[in-house]
């Protein structure tokens, strides 16, 4: 077995970047609307910002009321798209419930919209061609990449459905040619499907859900999953140390996929940077 290791891939990719961005006339800029005071989001918006600063690229955190109404959040996010000294605007999830997150999700500009979930990004990704793709199955496919993971052919089962993760996730590794079962809360016989599996992806935020005896000798584990176990401690939705007897391969929580996540954030940032200033425009 060997672990996958997230922090020390990250790390290369956002020194690629800082690179890539030190040769740029226009420095890209991103622009993350936190609304509330979710306390992981607050993590979150401060570790993106730190990894934007080590890459180069500018940004700001709006830090906006818990009673923001909706109005007053897709008025700044036009203002925003209108400002072309911001290549990227984030609204950190989840929202407050008087804000319809799909509202605010379409308003944001196509071009700007760094985590791909606006409906035009979402519709590329699924016909083929993806612009902006949403960061943490980006990041999976870099890891399959960086640690020769050939996808073709491969049977793939993606635990979970979501837009932001399993869905995108799935599409991904369907372009590279893997056979991939999407299961989610309604699957019926989950584990059997597991067993079939050459790699799975869990995203289903179910703490060590994920046992040895789903996994088959020798498959690939990604472990998207950030939860707290029973004594506290952060976990993913797999049981680490039983099923990494079985696996060829598997990812730890934490310092798996989640620095992964920031950096393709940033990646993305950079590439919007780049067509907007090319004059490259989707609408
Ligand atoms: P959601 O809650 O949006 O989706 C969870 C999905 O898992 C749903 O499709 C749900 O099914 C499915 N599911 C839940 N329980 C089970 C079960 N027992 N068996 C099978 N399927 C199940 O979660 P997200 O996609 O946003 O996130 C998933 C996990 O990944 C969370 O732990 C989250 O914290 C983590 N995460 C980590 C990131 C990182 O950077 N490391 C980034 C984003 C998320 P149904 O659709 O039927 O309800």
């Amino acid at each position: 077995m060997k672990i996958i290791d997230g922090k020390a891939l990250a790390a290369k990719l956002q020194e690629e970047l800082r690179v890539r961005v030190e040769g740029m006339a226009v420095k890209p800029a991103l622009m993350v609307i936190l609304v509330g005071d979710n306390s992981a989001s607050q993590v979150y918006v401060r570790n993106k910002a730190r990894a934007a600063e080590r890459i180069g690229i500018k940004s700001e955190t709006l830090f906006l009321p818990e009673s923001t109404s909706e109005a007053e959040l897709l008025n700044l996010i036009d203002k925003y798209n209108a400002d072309e000294q911001w290549h990227g605007i984030l609204v950190q999830l989840p929202l407050p419930a008087q804000i319809d997150e799909d509202k605010v999700l379409l308003a944001i500009d196509p071009n700007k919209d760094v985590d791909g979930f606006h409906p035009m990004n979402m519709g590329r990704l699924w016909t083929g061609q993806p612009v902006m793709v949403p960061s943490t199955p980006a990041g999976v496919m870099e890891m399959f990449k960086a640690y020769d993971i050939s996808l073709e052919g491969k049977q793939a089962v993606v635990l979970g459905r979501s837009n932001i993760v399993g869905k995108p996730m799935a599409q991904l590794m369907m372009d590279q040619n893997a056979t991939v079962t999407l299961c989610h809360s309604r699957t019926q016989g989950l584990k059997a499907i597991c067993q079939k599996a050459d790699i799975i992806v869990s995203a289903i935020g179910q703490a060590e859900f994920v046992k040895a005896d789903f996994v088959k000798e020798g498959a690939v584990v990604i472990d998207v999953g950030m939860n707290r176990n029973a004594e506290g401690k952060l976990c993913g939705d797999v049981a680490f140390d039983e099923v990494a007897e079985k696996a060829s391969l598997i990812t730890p929580v934490p310092g798996g996929v989640g620095p992964m996540t920031i950096t393709m954030l940033m990646k993305q940032t950079v590439t919007a940077c780049e067509r907007l200033t090319a004059g490259f425009d989707n609408e």
